[in-house]
């Protein structure tokens, strides 16, 4: 599953990390990136991890994150 983050778009809110504490991560200002991968924009996230990466793109509260394809 693709899925994409929109940084300027987020307001730190914390709940993705909350909902996907495996795939999300902040910087010091609490504004979204992907764990390990703080420059990526997108990436693709392994099929056990889908579940909690909808979660988290369902209680964005500013679409900050993308789902951009889904496998199943
Ligand atoms: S849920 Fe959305 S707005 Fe809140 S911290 Fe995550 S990406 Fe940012």
């Amino acid at each position: 599953m693709l899925t994409k983050i929109i940084p300027e778009n987020c307001i730190a809110c914390g709940l993705c990390q909350l909902k996907a504490p495996d795939i999300f991560d902040y910087t010091a200002d609490g504004i979204v990136i992907f764990q390990e991968d703080d420059q990526l924009r997108e990436k693709n996230i392994p099929s056990e991890l889908e579940e909690q990466c909808l979660a988290a793109y369902k209680k964005c509260p500013t679409r900050a994150i993308l789902i951009e394809k889904t496998t199943k």
